[in-house]
C-alpha cells in the first residue's frame, strides 16, 4: 500500500459485521478465562491485552498504523511528545551514560536533556548539525550510547542531514534517534536514510486539529543491540523472570523493552480516546500536510517580497536558503507548514505585528489546521535579553508562523494588513 492508503487501512481490518470506523475500547482492563493464561501474559509468552497502561486494542491499531507509515517494525504510543522522547532515551541510557544531540532541537527537548536528564546522571553534548563529520565526531566518548536530532528544527527551520549523521552514529556503534514531528512520515521517513528510532509529538500534525496530546516511539528493528555496548538488552531482566530481550524478541527487542519495562514503570500511556482522536487525524494526514506545505511555500514567497519590513525568512524554498538542497533530498513532497521570519525593528514592532493580525490566532502551538503565530521574545523566551536571544538563534523580531489550511488568499491578506500597520 502507498502512504495515503496506509493512513486509512493499516492496523485495522474489520471482520464481517464489525465497526467500519476504529472502535474505542474505553476499558482499563481485559478479562481472561484462566489464571494460567494470565500467567502466560505476564511471562510475555502469550500476547494479549490485560491493562491499558501496557496496551489497549484501540491504541494498538494506531501503533501498528504509525509503525507501517514510518516503515518500522513496531511502535509505542505515549501521553505526549515529551514522554516519547524521555522513554525512547531511558530505554537505552542510564546514569553515567552520555548522548550526542544536535543543538537545533525543540526547546522542551533542550530542557529535558540539559536540565532533567542531567539530574538523572545522563550527560548530553550538543553539536552543530551542520558542522563537519570531524567536528561532530569529537563529541563522542567511550560512554556515548545514542545520537539525537530533529528532521526539521525550529526556529532555524533547519533540515537535518539524516544519512550523514546516521553514518557518524553507526561508526560509533550507537543508534540514531530522530524527532520527525514537523515532517511526519508523509514528507520524510528517516528509517530510509539510516535512522534507527523515530519519535514524534503526535500533538502536532499527526493529530493536526489541536485536540489531543500524544507522542509515539517507532522502532526500525535495524539496530544491533548485541554489539557489546548495550547489556540491558542482552543480559536477563530479573523484573521479567530473566527474559533476554534480544533473544526473546529479536529485531523487536527495543520496542518490546520500551513497552514492558519503560511504560510499565514510568506509565506515560496514551488513552484509548486519545488514540481514537489521533487515528482520526492520521486518516487525513497526507492531504493536510501537503496543503500545509503548499500554503507555507506561497506565504514564504510573499514574505520574501516584503524586504521593507522583514529582515530574513527561514523556509527552505525561499531563494538563497541554506537548507534548500537538503530539503530537496529529504522533503521532496513538501517542506511542511512552519516558517520563521524576523521583523525589522525589534520586540515592540514584532509584537505590534502580531497584535494587528485579525484572523491568525496567537497560540503557543504549531502544526494546527488553523494558521497560528507566536512571538518567542514576548512569550516562550520572554525572560531573555536581546543578546541572549540572538545567541539562541532567536532574534527579538522573530515570528514563528504555522501556516494552516485556510484559503491562502485569506492568510496572505491578514499578514499584509498587519505588515502595513508597522
Ligand atoms: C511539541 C514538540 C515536542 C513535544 O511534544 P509535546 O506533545 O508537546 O509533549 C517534541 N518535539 C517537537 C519537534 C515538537 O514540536
Amino acid at each position: 500500500m502507498k502512504i495515503s492508503t496506509k493512513c486509512l487501512h493499516s492496523g485495522y481490518k474489520p471482520g464481517n459485521g464489525e465497526a467500519n470506523a476504529l472502535p474505542i475500547y474505553q476499558s482499563t482492563t481485559f478479562t481472561y478465562d484462566s489464571t494460567d493464561h494470565v500467567g502466560q501474559l505476564f511471562d510475555l509468552s502469550a500476547s494479549g491485552h490485560f491493562y491499558t497502561r501496557l496496551s489497549n486494542p484501540t491504541t494498538d491499531v494506531v501503533e501498528q498504523k504509525i509503525a507501517d507509515l514510518e516503515g518500522g517494525i513496531g511502535a509505542l504510543c505515549t501521553s505526549s511528545g515529551q514522554s516519547a522522547t524521555t522513554l525512547a532515551i531511558l530505554n537505552i541510557l542510564h546514569a553515567g551514560d552520555h548522548m550526542v544531540s544536535t543543538a537545533t532541537i525543540y526547546g522542551g527537548t533542550v530542557n529535558l536533556f540539559a536540565v532533567t536528564m542531567k539530574k538523572m546522571g545522563i550527560e548530553v553534548t550538543f553539536v552543530d548539525a551542520d558542522a563537519s563529520d570531524e567536528e561532530i565526531q569529537k563529541a563522542f566518548k567511550p560512554n556515548t550510547k545514542a545520537m539525537f536530532g530533529e528532521t526539521i528544527a525550529n526556529p532555524a527551520i533547519a533540515v537535518l542531514d539524516i544519512e550523514r549523521l546516521a553514518g557518524i552514529a553507526h561508526k560509533n556503534g550507537v543508534p540514531f534517534i530522530v524527532d520527525n514531528t514537523f515532517a511526519t512520515p508523509v514528507l520524510c521517513r528517516p528509517f530510509e536514510f539510516g535512522a534507527d528510532i523515530v519519535v514524534h509529538s503526535t500533538t502536532k500534525y499527526m493529530d493536526g486539529h489541536a485536540v489531543q496530546m500524544g507522542g509515539v516511539i517507532v522502532d526500525s528493528g535495524n539496530f544491533d543491540w548485541t554489539n557489546g555496548k548495550f547489556p540491558e538488552f542482552t543480559v536477563p531482566d530479573e523484573s521479567y523472570h530473566g527474559i533476554v530481550y534480544t533473544e526473546a524478541f529479536g529485531k523487536a527487542a527495543y520496542i518490546t523493552k520500551a513497552r514492558v519495562q519503560m511504560m510499565r514503570d514510568l506509565g506515560a500511556a496514551q488513552t484509548p480516546m486519545g488514540a481514537f482522536l489521533l487515528n482520526l487525524g492520521l486518516e487525513t494526514l497526507p492531504l493536510r500536510i501537503k496543503q500545509h506545505s503548499k500554503n507555507a511555500e506561497e506565504v514564504a514567497a510573499y514574505l520574501a517580497t516584503r524586504t521593507d519590513k522583514i529582515e530574513f525568512i527561514n523556509y527552505p524554498t525561499v531563494p538563497g536558503n541554506k537548507y534548500y538542497d537538503l530539503a530537496e533530498k529529504y522533503l521532496p513532497e513538501g517542506k511542511s507548514g512552519v516558517i520563521a521570519f524576523s521583523i525589522k525593528g525589534g520586540r515592540e514592532v514584532a509584537a505590534k505585528f502580531i497584535d494587528s493580525l485579525k484572523m491568525i490566532n496567537l497560540v503557543v502551538h504549531v502544526a494546527d489546521i488553523r494558521t497560528c503565530v507566536l512571538h518567542p521574545a514576548s512569550s516562550t523566551h520572554r525572560q531573555l535579553t536581546d543578546e541572549q536571544l540572538v545567541a539562541g538563534g532567536v532574534t527579538p523580531g522573530l515570528i514563528r508562523l504555522s501556516v494552516g489550511l485556510e484559503d491562502v488568499e485569506d492568510i496572505l491578506e491578514d499578514i499584509k494588513q498587519a505588515l502595513d500597520q508597522i
